[in-house]
Parts: C-alpha cells; structure tokens; sequence
C-alpha cells in the first residue's frame, strides 16, 4: 500500500489558530482568537478597490506585483523603514505575508539547512520550515520581557543555519525587539553567512514608545534580509490577501520564481486599492496605535479582573496571559482543554498557548487573546467572562 498522503504533511497538525474560529462560529459567542479585526477598513481604500473593479482591472497584474503597487511599497519603505528598494529588483508582491514567508523559505533553503525561529512563534513558521524541507531550532524568549539568552542564541548558530526568523513587534509576546537585540542577531548573521528573514507585520501597532526598527535597516543588512509585509493589519484588511517580501535582487528572483509557480499572483484590483493604502498620510499610522493603544489597556483590564495574568504587550495586538490559577479553578488539565472548554461553556475563543510552542507542555498555562475588536465585542467578553469568577 502507498501512503494516502504525503508524510509531510502528517508532520503538523491543521491551524489552531484557524479551527478556534471555527469554534466560535459553531458555538457563537466571543471571537478573541485568530487575529483579524472586526471594524471598517479604511473607506478610500475599499473605494480605490470599488473603482478598480468598475475599471475593468480583471485580469493577472504582473506576475510579481502591480508597478503602482511596487513603487508605492519603495516608497513607503524608504521612509518608514529606512530600507532602499528599488520597485522592479526587489519586490514580490504575493497573497498575503503567509505566501510571502513561505516562498521565501522555498526560494533560500536547501534540504538539510537549519533555520533559526525565536519561540513562542507564529504558528506557520513551524509547518513553513517543515514544507521547505528545513530543520527548525528554536531559541526561546523568556517571559515576563520575553527577552532571549545571547548565549543560547549565539549558540544555536552553526554551519548549516541558513536563516533566522524575526518577527517584531511580535505575534504571539507582543514583543519589540531594540535595536541593541537586533545589532546582535546581525553580527551573528554576518559571521555565518545566515539570511534574516524578518516578519513586520505589525510594525504601525506600538505602544509605550516603542519604535520599530526594521533589521534590513542595519549597517550591512539589507544584501542578507528579507523583510515581510502587508497591508493586512495596518489597514485592517486580512481577507485580501496582499502581502510583499523584499529581498535582495538575486533571492528576489528566486522568491517570484516560486511564487509565480505556487499562486501567479495576488488580486490585481486589490493590489491598486493597495496602493492607495500605502500612501495614506502618516496620521493615519497615529490613529491606528492611539486606536489598538486604548484596546490594549481595556482588554487587559478586562482580563485581569477575570483572573487571568497579562503580560502586557509592546506591540501588535494580542495579548500572551498565564491561567495556571483558572485551569486549576475550573478543573481544566492544561490550555488546550481551557481554551476549547472556555468557547464551549464560556462563549469567548482564544488561542491555545501551546500552538505557539514545538513542545506543547511549554505552553500548557498560555492562552493568547486578540484586541483588534470594537468596543462592543470586548464588552461583550467582559460579560461572559464574567461566569469564570463563579466557583
Ligand atoms: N496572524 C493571525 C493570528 O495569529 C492569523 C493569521 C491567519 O490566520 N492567517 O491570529
């Protein structure tokens, strides 16, 4: 008999992160899981789409992105980010920053490299590394400031690393990593000819003076990095799958290789409303923090009172808590069970905190929360939550 499937892909387990929103939706109530916000994106943006498709703008863009697209993500790049790009070498515009991750990993890896990943990690990286044939080793960040150990970090590198994953600010920790954090990965890179491959999602989503820095920035960086993005949370548009990888111009090559033959392309009309996102002007960027900054402190407070322990993030917009006491209180053996007893009986989702961990016992007292919600959904959590200080 032949395998009925890949084995591969019996290596990992279909999305948590994913299923707990299904979860709610069978169950109804409170949807504080997979990180997607449930407001209005911004109303030019949704008109530029509108107009691209009453123009008639049907068919493939170019197969690694809209030149509007394209120069606009240079544009806003060399500002924002400090990083020089030029639109037509640099440039994959691919479905979302998940296509972008993983055809970068087809595109650099060989059989056999090692790719360093920072844990707890955002879900994909694992299966990410998994499917482009690589052997993850994971450095751990320590909680409360979920800061890594040098030593182990320095020792985690060796002749078959071939990149190191950064995600700042960071999904799940809320982490930012600073400059100091980031001028010690890059030597280490440099010394063994390691790529950084650097997820900055949500680099507009900071909070208590925090700055972004992109690693691409770094004396020296740009030729080994590639940086990740999209518009899915500046601009609260998750579905439209529009994301880029920026890369130098001989890995950005093999990157639109591989993500011409994976998905042609991402939606052209979606890619000139795009376009439009990106050139929003910077108040936009300082409503968008002040807006998650207040969202931030409501939903932790509201966590709190339930009992369960926040560590408050820097950036991003989830929330890692500690329910050692709840699991205890409500009988619940570890935060699997919690969490999908806590959708069932309680009517609010999270996410399991061991899905951001390879071992699942390191996060067996973890649930993670999303607060990119309107008020009305973290008021209504707050009431169901509120059952939880029933004993
Ligand atoms: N990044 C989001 C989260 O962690 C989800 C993204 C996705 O499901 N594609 O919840």
């Amino acid at each position: 008999m032949k395998p009925p499937v890949a084995t591969l892909t019996e290596s990992f387990t279909e999305s948590v992160i994913r299923e707990m929103t299904r979860l709610t939706l069978l169950h109804g109530g409170v949807n504080l899981s997979q990180g997607f916000p449930d407001f209005a994106a911004p109303e030019e943006v949704k008109e530029a789409a509108v107009a691209a498709i009453r123009a008639d703008l049907n068919q493939y863009a170019i197969t690694w992105g809209a030149k509007n697209l394209r120069e606009a993500i240079a544009e806003k790049v060399g500002r924002y980010n400090k990083i020089a790009v030029h639109p037509e070498k640099n440039i994959t515009v691919t479905c979302g920053s998940t296509e972008a991750m993983i055809a970068t990993l087809m595109a650099l890896i060989n059989p056999g490299d090692e790719v360093i990943i920072f844990e707890p990690y955002y879900e994909n990286y694992g299966p990410d590394t998994i499917l482009a044939h690589a052997a993850p080793r994971f450095v751990k960040l320590h909680p409360p400031n979920w800061e890594f150990d040098e030593n182990k970090l320095l020792r985690a590198f060796n002749n078959r690393t071939r990149a190191i994953i950064i995600n700042t600010p960071n999904n799940p920790t809320g982490k930012v990593f600073s400059r100091e954090e980031l001028q010690f990965i890059a030597q280490l890179c440099e010394e063994w000819d390691v790529f950084a491959i650097t997820d900055e999602i949500y680099e507009h989503i900071l909070y208590d003076n925090t700055e972004h820095i992109s690693i691409a920035s770094l004396e020296g960086m740009a030729e080994r990095t590639v940086t990740i993005n999209a518009i899915s949370k500046t601009y609260s548009l998750t579905g439209w799958r529009v994301g880029w990888a920026i890369a130098p111009e001989q890995q950005s090559s093999a990157i639109r290789k591989v993500h011409d033959f994976l998905t042609v392309g991402a939606a052209a009309p979606l890619q000139e409303a795009a376009a439009v996102a990106l050139r929003l002007p910077e108040s936009y960027y300082q409503n968008l923090a002040q807006t998650y900054l207040v969202k931030r402190n409501r939903l932790v407070e509201i966590l709190e009172n339930a009992g369960f322990r926040c560590y408050v993030p820097k950036g991003a917009y989830y929330i890692m808590t500690e329910i050692a006491e709840l699991m205890k209180r409500h009988n619940q053996p570890n935060d699997d069970r919690f969490a999908r007893w806590m959708v069932k009986e309680i009517g609010v989702a999270s996410v399991p905190g061991s899905s951001f961990y390879m071992n699942p016992a390191d996060g067996a007292t973890q649930v993670r929360f999303c607060f990119c919600k309107k008020e009305e959904t973290l008021v209504a959590a707050e009431e169901k939550l509120k059952a939880l200080q029933v004993t």
